[in-house]
């Protein structure tokens, strides 16, 4: 019997008290090294305040930043059969979506929200890195082509939030065939000049970059976001030479004129305000 453990250790702790301070209010950020207060970093859209570092936000921080008031309504995405391929590595890939769902509260690792950028319709798909990497599968392949469908009934402009490592390679090639599928969603925006404005985060990879991330009638990226379609590491073990220190950076990008823009999360909303209405000037399906 330990005597320790079972009796001392509670009449101290009876004693001493807890400290009552959750030990999940500060984030380190990985930019610099900071302390930086959670809720100081949550008013701040998850940037920051000492060294601009961009840390990955959810889909509804998103939505709330960029939509109108904060307004929108969330479209529910359709349902998809789960593990078609009964996938398993060290863990079976139910439980890896098991896992996910309760740390995220969503199905899949996209989220679709519509409401109005300066009064203007418009439908929002976020990906979600903390779901799997913001993994491409079929879930997610069917949402965007979901969310094409209501811009294209609704009258809505559509913006993607791409947060991704690749297609999903629980799902083999049915996450693959995700890359043409959704390719055609955004390619039937453009017989009705619906706008689409594709936003890349850190990261974007893989299949994503491969597919619907740089499709945007405008395509912004946030600071210092890797975008590639291979990782750095593999172009260069590949090709066995060293690269620029911001290779495949969202400012790298920029000046070789694979981006329109770089913009920083803050100032996010202010840019698509102004977009939104120039994308849709003179388009008679937006006349109000
Ligand atoms: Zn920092």
């Amino acid at each position: 019997m330990n005597w320790l453990t079972n009796f001392v250790k509670p009449k101290l702790r009876a004693i001493v008290g807890r400290k009552d301070v959750p030990e999940n209010l500060w984030t380190k950020c990985s930019g610099c090294g900071a302390m930086l207060f959670h809720r100081d970093l949550a008013e701040n859209l998850g940037v920051c305040n000492q060294c601009n570092q961009h840390h990955k936000i959810s889909p509804k921080e998103r939505f709330s930043s960029l939509f109108d008031n904060g307004d929108y309504e969330i479209i529910e995405s359709p349902t998809v059969i789960s593990d078609p391929i009964k996938f398993r590595d060290t863990k079976k890939y139910t439980d890896r979506l098991k896992e996910s769902r309760n740390k995220t509260g969503t199905q899949e690792s996209i989220s679709l929200a519509y409401g109005k950028i300066n009064y203007i319709d418009t439908v929002i798909a976020a990906q979600n890195f903390a779901f799997m990497g913001g993994s491409l599968g079929m879930g997610t392949g069917e949402s965007i082509i979901e969310a094409a469908d209501y811009c294209l009934k609704n009258n809505c402009v559509l913006i993607i939030i791409a947060a991704a490592g690749g297609a999903r390679m629980q799902e083999g090639i049915l996450s693959l065939m995700q890359l043409p599928r959704t390719i055609i969603a955004i390619d039937s925006l453009k017989q009705k000049k619906i706008p689409f404005i594709s936003i890349l985060t850190d990261p974007t990879t893989g299949g994503v970059t491969a597919s619907y991330a740089m499709l945007g009638d405008i395509s912004i990226a946030e600071p210092g976001a890797l975008i590639g379609f291979a990782g750095p590491r593999v172009i260069e073990s590949t090709i066995k030479e060293k690269l620029p220190a911001n290779f495949q950076q969202s400012e790298n990008l920029l000046e070789n004129g694979m981006l329109d823009m770089v913009v920083d999360r803050r100032n996010l909303k202010k840019i698509l305000d102004k977009l939104i209405v120039l994308l849709t000037k003179n388009n008679k399906i937006f006349d109000k």
